[in-house]
């Protein structure tokens, strides 16, 4: 957390409030995160999404890359006073954009020119199956978590993968090689319906998943299997099973996913 789905929300809200404003000041508030100079007075140009990382195209050729790991959220106000937990602000005439972060795991990375972008596919640009068929057909990692290496397809996590791996009736501990070209034709279509959705329903607020304005998601309504252990599965009744695979909690039905 968070994915995709969330990230993109978050976008698409950043968008909205900053996307041709300048900004104020730029102060970072967590020496962790490291250095960033010469904000004052720049306009952003866009905010654009790659997988789980943010871009922030200032004037000037300046941008700022984020990635928000576990903790990280952003949250926008129009005033008051610094949120606990807050690492870094920009502020604006009409408000502050606050990155707060529990575990302090966010990273940020001040840029001209480079690409700080995840090498691996993005979903909502259209996943190529038999791309993904062919290097798949070299792994020998279990199907979850082939579906969360960023450096093959950037955004899909712990939640999405359990739910996507459900609905094409895979079985997250299946090699990746082992999957068909059909198989994969259907993890893509699939990938794609749920991130779709999870994105207009703003994300998964199943812990602290809030977006830019403090609201919570709401596709944790439409969660099929993710935290269901132990329940009746949706499609055949059979007990959810819960894993752990690289340390995440895996769920699936043992009887429908193959
Ligand atoms: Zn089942």
């Amino acid at each position: 957390m968070p994915e995709l789905p969330e990230v993109e929300t978050l976008c698409r809200q950043l968008r909205q409030v900053v996307v041709g404003t300048r900004i104020l000041r730029g102060l970072i508030l967590d020496e962790r995160l490291g250095k960033m100079e010469g904000l004052e007075g720049k306009r952003v140009l866009a905010v654009i999404r790659r997988g789980k990382v943010f871009q922030f195209q200032l004037e000037g050729g300046l941008s700022l890359f984020f990635q928000l790991r576990m903790t990280g959220r952003f949250h926008w106000q129009e005033g008051g006073d610094i949120p606990p937990r807050a690492r870094f602000l920009l502020s604006f005439p009409h408000g502050s954009l606050f990155l707060t972060d529990v575990r302090r795991l966010a990273t940020l990375r001040c840029s001209r020119g480079e690409d700080g972008f995840p090498r691996g596919c993005e979903p909502l640009d259209g996943l190529d199956h038999r791309r993904i068929f062919e290097i798949a057909r070299q792994r020998r990692l279990p199907v979850k978590n082939f579906l969360m290496d960023q450096k093959v397809i950037a955004g899909i996590g712990n939640i999405y993968a359990s739910e996507i791996l459900f609905r094409s009736r895979i079985s997250p501990l299946r090699r990746s090689s082992s999957l068909t070209l059909h198989e994969w034709k259907k993890i893509v279509r699939v990938t794609r319906e749920i991130l779709d959705r999870a994105v207009r329903c703003r994300g998964t607020s199943i812990s602290d998943w809030k977006d830019l304005f403090g609201r919570k998601g709401e596709y944790q309504k439409h969660l099929r299997v993710y935290g269901r252990a132990g329940k009746a599965c949706r499609r055949c009744g059979a007990a959810v099973r819960r894993g752990v695979m690289s340390g995440r909690g895996t769920f699936y039905c043992p009887v429908c996913q193959k």
